[in-house]
């Protein structure tokens, strides 16, 4: 299990408080300042990688746009680190470690039942 700690909040909506990469149980936990907790699975987790790679660019579709069929290693989180006090870099076990997700998508991609009922 890897802790990683945030630097200081802003809106405590997009503030994570603790993130938690469980590799046993292959998920994302994030605590939020204001109470809320959220909870990938890894594979959701790769669908949502917003690297150029996988997201495309300059109007380009990216490899996810392809809708690929994912193998177990581009779907294994092997752990992860804070990028600047506002992102999480995922790592994967197929070396792909180029997805910086901003806490403000991990937040408004939340999949809980509460978040998913919200208007966006
Ligand atoms: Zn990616
Ligand atoms: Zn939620």
């Amino acid at each position: 299990m890897t802790n990683v700690q945030p630097s200081k909040p802003s809106d405590p909506r997009n503030s994570p408080t603790a993130l938690r990469i469980l590799r046993e149980q292959q998920r994302l936990e994030v605590d939020w300042a204001d109470g809320h907790q959220t909870r990938y699975a890894a594979e959701a987790l790769r669908w949502l990688c917003p690297c150029a790679y996988c997201r495309g660019e300059a109007g380009l579709p990216g490899w996810l746009d392809a809708n690929p069929k994912l193998t177990s290693e581009q779907t294994t989180l092997t752990g992860g680190e804070m990028i600047g006090g506002y992102a999480l870099c995922a790592f994967w076990s197929d070396g792909h470690r180029t997805g910086y997700y901003s806490f403000t998508l991990l937040r408004d991609r939340c999949p809980c039942e509460g978040c998913l009922s919200e208007p966006r």
